[in-house]
């Protein structure tokens, strides 16, 4: 396997792909690919003839750049983890110049207030970065379906809405959360966590569990104060948000109403490494 550096390269392939009627899936990563990043490619390939893997650490995604700096970057082992989709898979995995030639910057963006909730509010400028690179590179790969994991569900709902406002001619689709036995959601900053701290982690998706478990019986407040009280405990770990949220526009609930569809929503600090999770409610 090897990587398409250019947009020249990889709008030839797409465009050869099309000519020969195959229909053509996105999944757009950071690399540092792992088995959520397979079950993600399988879930496309089960809809598509063949699937683009886009590997790009989006600089303008970050608002910390320590964790930009951190975040893992292994292209050799990403290639040889997809060698054996052969034919069925291209990478693409341009330079910063090739995507935002000299201007690394954000375009900014109204999501309509979804950018505001959560990870837009721990991680001001993040979803600007994300729509930007995301316009860039649903332009130049054009695809026909574009796939997102609802372990970042936030994302999955602004890109929807991205390509509305650009008026993008792709279908987004959402795939499920990929974990561990334990119940951790595989995450390429996983690899960062500390055996002691892989041992604590399974704590994010058992209190999910919990969340949904009592979601039918315990009201908002209670469910906000059990998931508190739970890593209260825990030496290492900090809580960094819990939300409850209707899945339509993000915003929090204090209480719940009937035929809204919600998620709860968790990002933990273990260490210095962020993690993220969610889960169906209802
Ligand atoms: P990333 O490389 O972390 O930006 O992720 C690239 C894509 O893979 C995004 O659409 C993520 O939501 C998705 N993804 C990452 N981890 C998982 C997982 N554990 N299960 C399902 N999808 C995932």
């Amino acid at each position: 396997m090897h990587a398409i550096t250019t947009q020249e390269k990889i709008q030839q392939t797409v465009s050869e792909l099309h000519k020969n009627k195959r229909l053509v899936g996105f999944v757009p990563t950071m690399g540092a690919l792992h088995h959520g990043h397979q079950a993600l490619i399988d879930f496309a390939l089960e809809q598509c003839d063949h699937v683009v893997v886009s590997i790009f650490v989006n600089p303008t995604q970050f608002n910390n750049q320590d964790d930009f700096d951190q975040y893992p970057r292994s292209l050799e082992r990403d290639l040889q983890f997809l060698q054996p989709y052969g034919d069925k898979v291209s990478v693409y995995a341009p330079s910063v110049e090739d995507i935002y030639a000299d201007q690394v910057t954000a375009t900014s963006y109204d999501f309509g207030g979804l950018e505001r909730e959560m990870e837009g509010r721990y991680r001001p400028g993040h979803f600007e970065g994300v729509g930007t690179v995301l316009n860039r590179l649903f332009r130049i790969v054009k695809p026909d379906k574009a796939f997102f994991g609802e372990k970042d569900f936030q994302q999955l709902q602004i890109v929807r809405k991205l390509v509305t406002i650009e008026n993008l001619p792709v279908e987004i689709i959402g795939a499920p959360i990929y974990r561990q036995a334990d119940g951790l959601a595989m995450s390429s900053r996983n690899q960062r966590l500390s055996y002691e701290q892989l041992q604590k982690a399974p704590l994010i998706f058992q209190t999910l569990q919990q969340v949904q478990e009592d979601f039918g019986t315990k009201n908002v407040r209670a469910l906000n104060e059990m998931v508190q009280a739970r890593f209260d405990g825990v030496e290492g770990f900090d809580l960094e948000y819990f939300e409850i949220a209707r899945e339509s526009d993000l915003k929090t609930i204090s209480r719940k109403q009937n035929k809204e569809k919600y998620r709860a929503f968790i990002a933990v600090f273990a260490g210095e490494v962020r993690l993220i999770d969610n889960i169906a409610l209802n």
